[in-house]
């Protein structure tokens, strides 16, 4: 039996390597449903080539042009919030959750709540929903595996070990494209430069929050609310090299590591396949051309965002939500050139400051934080001149 599986988010960075993979292995899985925000030619293109039977496009204006492209190619063209919640949770078993953003929360939580088996690698909505997404999978019986290699790494380190015998998880960051520089520099840091990431080619608005470290900090969370270890229970530990993707360390002193190729085709493949694996075009590891492995602390100064996630993390209320949302307009104002690059932690922790935002209680709660903080930081954004 095929794999029926949905990709949310077909089009982007982590969409497109998992197409890769199940191009690569067409005997095993059967392709559902791809969707994308605005790119229909994309789109089309790869639902012809999968031959998927449902395509959605989340911005309307572009509905016609994937109409037309799909027209006699079996697979039916969509819009709307309806037919993205139908993209989640319709026929497929397994859903690649890789739009990026909160936007991804709704079609996470229908996929979750409709007790299919979530691959997730978009970590804003479950820093935004945290225990109420891990609730609601217990609940229905769905099964979140993670895709974000660090959260990747550290579920393969714990399988078949008593989870009692846990001492820490270590996370590791490649430290990004600033890692070395002053933070007078990094304040006036154009986006080219902070696009730049040294080990890992993935999506905007990830390569900027790998530059302020900001994924990291979202990371964390997402490490929390997936492996249920308190905040100190959770280091991190800037690894350049990004070959060691995190650790376990259990009560014992045993390290566990999971190591490979910085190539974002290994974690995917893990889950597509899991629990049994498949081979995938990502380069293998060459430990004697790599050499040497090496570590260091993680610098709060220079990178506040991390200071800011692990506070938001320990406030044990909605700030996550708060943090995330100010991150992700900060982001794209940056992207813009509206703001220059010190500004992102600057408005960051402003709009934590100046919210309250109390333990969300059901997911619209959690909507409805994001989009007040979306208001008010959009506000003092719309301000400033392109
Ligand atoms: P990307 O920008 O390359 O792709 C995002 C995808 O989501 C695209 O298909 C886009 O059309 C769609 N999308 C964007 N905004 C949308 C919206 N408002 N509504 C519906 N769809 C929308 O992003 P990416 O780098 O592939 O990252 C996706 C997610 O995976 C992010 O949460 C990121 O943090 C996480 N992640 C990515 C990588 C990586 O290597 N790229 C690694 C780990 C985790
Ligand atoms: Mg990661």
């Amino acid at each position: 039996m095929k794999r029926r599986i949905s990709i949310l988010g077909a089009t982007g960075s982590v969409g497109t390597s998992t197409l890769d993979l199940v191009e690569r292995h067409p005997d095993r899985f059967e392709v559902i449903a791809l969707t994308a925000a605005t790119n229909a030619a994309a789109l089309a293109d790869c639902a012809r080539r999968t031959g998927a039977k449902l395509a959605v496009i989340t911005d309307e204006r572009k509905f016609d042009e994937l109409r037309d492209l799909l027209a006699g190619s079996g697979c039916r063209a969509a819009t709307g919030h309806d037919a993205m919640l139908e993209a989640a949770a319709g026929d497929a078993e397994w859903v690649m959750a890789a739009i990026v953003g909160c936007a991804g929360l709704e079609p996470v939580m229908a996929a979750v709540e409709a007790g299919r088996t979530i691959a997730l690698a978009n970590k804003e909505a479950l820093v935004t929903a945290g225990w109420l997404m891990t609730d609601a999978a217990k609940r229905a019986g769905a099964t979140i595996l993670p895709v974000d290699s660090e959260h990747n790494a550290i579920f393969q380190c714990l399988a078949g070990n008593s989870h009692d015998g846990v001492a820490k998880l270590i996370l590791t960051a490649s430290g990004g494209p600033f890692r070395t520089w002053t933070k007078a520099d990094m304040d006036v840091a154009r986006p080219e430069q902070a696009l730049a990431h040294p080990n890992w080619s993935m999506g905007a608005k990830i390569s900027i929050d790998s530059a302020t470290m900001m994924n990291k900090g979202l990371e964390l969370i997402e490490a929390h609310h997936l492996f249920g270890l308190s905040s100190a229970r959770i280091d991190i530990l800037v690894h350049p090299q990004s070959v060691i993707h995190s650790m376990v360390e259990y009560v014992d002193g045993s390290v566990i590591a999971q190591l490979g190729s910085p190539d974002m085709r290994i974690p995917i493949a893990h889950a597509l396949a899991w629990p049994e694996r498949i081979t995938t075009r990502a380069e293998t590891l060459d430990l004697i051309k790599i050499a040497t492995l090496s570590f260091e602390p993680p610098d709060e100064q220079r990178f506040p965002s991390l200071r800011l996630a692990r506070a938001a993390l320990e406030s044990g209320k909605g700030e996550a939500i708060v943090l995330n949302a100010a991150n992700e307009l900060a982001v794209a104002a940056f992207l813009d050139r509206r703001i220059a690059f010190g500004d992102i932690a600057r408005i960051v922790e402003r709009a934590i400051e100046e919210t309250d935002a109390p333990a969300p209680s059901s997911i619209a709660e959690v909507i409805d934080i994001d989009q007040s903080v979306r208001h008010k930081v959009g506000e003092s954004l719309s301000s400033l001149v392109a």
